[in-house]
């Protein structure tokens, strides 16, 4: 890299991260991309991994791997653990690192609504790991309803818990019961898989409450259809080793999974930045952080509004707009009293996109 050339910290190689990474490809910029993951996740195809269908290798990829061919972008592995941002100073756990320019792009996490016991017994889907360990779960749970002669521990061992009926909740319910319907139904001889019983809990009134009501009501009929029992209106008020606790009674089970709620990376409280209740990163229409204009924050960390005011969903292709939309900023349209290795960041060939407000 030349001398003076900026310094461009990017933070997540998830969705939102390596947008911005390729966008800045051809600019004259010292990019440095940090991971505390050697890879990258493919979230959405999660749920494949967690229900044997597809391995961790599909859907993880050596971030190096993807960027080797990027000469101005390097990958380290680190976690990172707070920002100074009076002397522009990222700290991670092999030390501090400087920056002219800082796209935090650190996603979200699962919520246990202030109940992280929980996770011992109802893991989330986020991560490889996650997916891997349902998946040992939910098999191991098959394996051992074969060996007991207990029709109650059988029973208990066959249901499947799945705390949320979100997209991913959905998704989950629906590809356990293919498989207990589908894939393991002729390979047991003491069970029948097909008697599995699998149920999606939703604590408010329908599945997919982000979605029209009609979705709502064919998801409902299609899950049904295939074996999933569904409550709604229905609170977990409890998770342990043998199942869960309800608003409406016990219930006793061998696998849960916890699919009901996510709250962002602790972005907001790095910058002291003012944040909504899911702890996102209440940014500019810019995404950048008001007070920092060399700071942005993008995908599942930051809040933000759409052009007509509602606000962006967290999901795989706005974390990549705001990527493309932030890799693109011409110095010319950051505001007034950067200083010259900022100004560096040649970028002036691609103009900032037209209009104040995002449009996706
Ligand atoms: C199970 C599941 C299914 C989904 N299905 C869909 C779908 O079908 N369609 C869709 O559009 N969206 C889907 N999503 C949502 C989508 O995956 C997210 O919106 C998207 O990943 C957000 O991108 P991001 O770049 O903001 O964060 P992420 O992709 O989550 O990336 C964040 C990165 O930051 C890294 N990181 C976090 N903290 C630190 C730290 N302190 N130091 C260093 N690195 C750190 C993480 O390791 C990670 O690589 C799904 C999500 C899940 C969990």
């Amino acid at each position: 890299m030349p001398e003076g050339v900026a310094k461009v910290v990017i933070v997540g190689a998830g969705f939102g991260g390596l947008e911005t990474t390729r966008t800045l490809r051809r600019v004259a910029a010292d990019i440095t991309v940090i991971d505390r993951q050697n890879h990258h996740c493919f979230q959405p195809l999660l749920y494949q991994v967690a229900t044997a269908a597809l391995s961790p290798a599909d859907v993880a990829w050596p971030i190096r791997h993807i960027l080797r061919a990027q000469k101005n972008a390097t990958v380290l592995m680190a976690d990172v653990q707070g920002v100074d941002t009076a002397q522009k100073l990222l700290h991670t756990n092999f030390g501090d690192m400087p920056y002219d320019y800082l796209v935090l792009a650190t996603g979200a996490m699962h919520s246990y609504f202030g109940h992280d016991e929980w996770s011992a017994f109802a893991p989330g889907l986020k991560h490889i790991e996650d997916a891997t360990r349902i998946r040992r779960s939910i098999l191991i749970a098959f394996e051992q309803a074969e060996i007991v002669t207990d029709p109650i521990e059988q029973h208990r061992l066959l249901t499947f818990v799945i705390v949320g009926g979100g997209a991913t909740g959905v998704e989950m319910a629906g590809a356990i019961a293919e498989i207990a319907q589908q894939t393991l139904h002729a390979d047991f001889r003491r069970i029948d898989p097909r008697s599995a019983r699998i149920v999606l809990i939703e604590a408010g009134s329908r599945l997919l409450p982000a979605f029209p009501p009609a979705q709502s009501d064919y998801v409902r009929n299609t899950l049904m259809h295939a074996g999933v029992t569904i409550m709604t209106d229905t609170m977990v008020t409890k998770c342990d080793a043998r199942g869960v606790d309800l608003n409406s009674g016990r219930l006793d089970a061998g696998t849960i999974i916890w699919a009901a709620g996510v709250v962002a990376s602790p972005a907001a409280a790095w910058l002291g930045a003012e944040a909504d209740r899911a702890g996102r990163v209440k940014v500019a229409p810019d995404l950048s952080v008001p007070g920092h204009p060399n700071i942005f924050v993008i995908g599942d960390a930051a809040a933000v509004n759409d052009a007509k005011g509602r606000p962006v969903p967290g999901i795989a292709s706005a974390a990549k707009q705001m990527g493309q939309y932030v890799g693109k900023l011409s110095p010319r349209a950051l505001p007034a009293g950067l200083s010259a290795s900022r100004s560096a960041i040649c970028i002036s060939a691609i103009s900032r996109p037209s209009g104040g407000a995002l449009r996706w």
